[in-house]
């Protein structure tokens, strides 16, 4: 135990996208691994309150925290790669912080102040930064900042980190700048942006205590001391994040630079980081690299963004790696697939993620009646479970037109319809049943081989639910609920007899896979996969 919170902010310079807040997860892991206990922010400088109202087209995924925060997917990777489950106060997007302070001007808080950015919002982003680091217990806490320096929007909380260098004691804050060392068109590195940032970071106050330089390649030792010349940082507290073949490496790779002495030389602190099982589960991972794929077929609607499902894709490597196969995960578009185009029959297994509204939702359905009538492994999450409920009904218990009331309002058989505390609910922010909840699991079922318990506690994000009204039908025709809520006829697993693997949750159990410890359903999943890759 520190006797104070240590914080180390982490800035992007250049351009976005960068891998910040890979770094910043890998950070963690480091500190963590070695005994420390460290914990991680996102600070998102947009006018969201939080992720919830998004695009994931533009935003990639939205992560839910199991006390029901829709935030950043830089949360997942926190979770993914410090094996931990997060709380509300790790994401904090300054919409959030604007409204505090409006409203605490309304009640009249600050009544004959003039209220201003400096101090009333930096104040709320500093009180903000240090409830993360009470709730989360943390000893260091690392603050990702979202955004590229010199954005409009993150200079305010660019200056509330200034001051909060100041207001803590000496050696409790340190900055590490992130930016891009591009290689043009003749191959070489060019250092001119890191420097342009850099210099961007000083007019707003904060000298970097320790650069990275993002690069394709390794960064060579004399590019590392012409980045330090001209950024006035010392040419051992100057690192890479060149490209990996897997992402996991990055912790690996910034203790071989020996970033973790800088660090605790720079904080006053000593560990001894210890990463020989994350070691031994990325150098299986590469391994993997040649081994032959199983091929699945993710059916979205955001074909081209695979940061929409950033979690699904992890959740179906890390059930990769325990299953000893390579994972050759595509993005299929549901609307092609209502169009007629592309073939279903080449994977090995068909997944239907969360979704919303009525676009491509004939498409989905299409291939889960595939996967259901040709035997393919199926795993629906969320909107790929109520959509698994909707074929079953039309297709196996002669529900014509059975849908869900979320694409239309005046059903006949509307076999997915509005949970009855959404049903009055006007805001659309934040509003769906979030967060963890219990689960209770049916005895003899593939859904209790899968969790080995009668109880579960998984993360949900939605709005509607099958309609109590057709479970008997549906059952009838030999749809099995082998998940409910405790005590209620709410179902939340949908699994099918005769069939190798068809499984739908109600849940998102894609937020739990870790690289350790696959999520069950999907360790299934890819298990029923592999099993049909090998009679091919
Ligand atoms: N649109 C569906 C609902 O609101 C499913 C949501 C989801 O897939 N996350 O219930």
């Amino acid at each position: 135990m520190l006797n104070m919170t240590k914080y180390i902010f982490v800035t992007g310079g250049v351009l976005s996208s960068l891998g910040k807040g890979i770094f910043a997860a890998s950070l963690a892991k480091i500190l963590r691994s070695g005994g420390i206990k460290a914990s991680i922010m996102k600070i998102d400088p947009y006018l969201n309150c939080d992720a919830g109202t998004l695009n994931p087209f533009e935003h990639g995924e939205v992560f839910v925290t199991r006390d029901g925060f829709e935030c950043d997917l830089d949360v997942g990777n926190y979770e993914r790669y410090t094996n931990t489950f997060a709380v509300k106060e790790q994401n904090l997007m300054m919409g959030s912080v604007y409204r505090a302070v409006t409203e605490k001007e309304r009640k009249g808080d600050y009544l004959g102040k003039t209220v201003q950015l400096i101090p009333h919002a930096t104040n709320e982003i500093k009180t903000q930064i240090r409830k993360a680091a009470k709730t989360t217990a943390a000893d260091v806490l690392v603050v990702e900042i979202g955004g590229t320096v010199g954005d409009l929007e993150s200079d305010i909380v660019l200056e509330a980190v200034r001051q909060m260098n100041f207001e803590e004691p000496p050696q409790s804050t340190t900055f590490i700048h992130l930016a891009l060392v591009p290689t043009i068109i003749t191959g070489e590195l060019k250092t001119k942006p890191i420097q342009h940032s850099v210099k961007a970071l000083l007019s707003r106050g904060i000298t970097p205590n320790m650069l990275i330089a993002r690069a394709d390649v390794m960064v060579p030792k004399a590019l590392r001391e012409k980045i330090a010349l001209f950024c006035n940082v010392r040419e051992e507290n100057v690192f890479c994040s060149p490209t990996l073949e897997s992402i996991y490496e990055l912790p690996l790779e910034l203790v071989k630079q020996n970033l973790h002495e800088r660090l605790a030389e720079r904080m006053g602190i000593s560990f001894t980081p210890n990463l020989a099982e994350w070691e031994a589960l990325t150098e299986k991972t590469k391994k993997l690299s040649t081994a032959p794929a199983v091929r699945i077929g993710v059916i979205g609607k955001y074909a081209v963004a695979k940061d929409a499902y950033m979690s699904v894709f992890e959740a179906l490597n890390h059930a990769g790696i325990h299953n000893g196969v390579r994972i050759d995960a595509e993005l299929v578009d549901s609307e092609a697939i209502e169009k007629g185009k592309g073939t279903l029959d080449k994977y090995d297994g068909l997944l239907v993620p969360g979704g919303f509204g009525g676009r491509g939702v004939e498409g989905k359905i299409t291939a889960i009646r595939f996967a259901r009538e040709n035997k393919v492994p199926y795993l629906g999450l969320c909107y790929g479970m109520q959509l698994a409920t909707i074929e079953f009904a039309r297709n196996a218990a002669k529900l014509e037109d059975a849908n869900t009331s979320e694409n239309n309002p005046d059903l006949k058989h509307p076999v997915i319809d509005l949970l009855p505390e959404q049903k009055n609910v006007e805001d659309k922010g934040g509003t769906m049943r979030l967060g963890a909840r219990d689960v209770s699991v049916v005895k003899g079922t593939l859904a209790y081989k899968l969790y080995g318990s009668d109880k579960i506690s998984k993360r949900f994000r939605h709005r509607y639910e099958v309609n109590p009204e057709y479970i008997k039908r549906l059952e009838d025709a030999g749809a099995v609920f082998s998940g409910m809520e405790p005590n209620q006829n709410i179902m939340k697993i949908l699994e099918l007899k005769d069939h190798p693997f068809f499984f739908g949750t109600q849940f998102h159990p894609e937020f739990d896979s870790r690289l350790e410890k696959p999520e069950p359903a999907f360790n299934g999943f890819v298990a029923a996969a592999k099993e049909k890759q090998g009679k091919r």
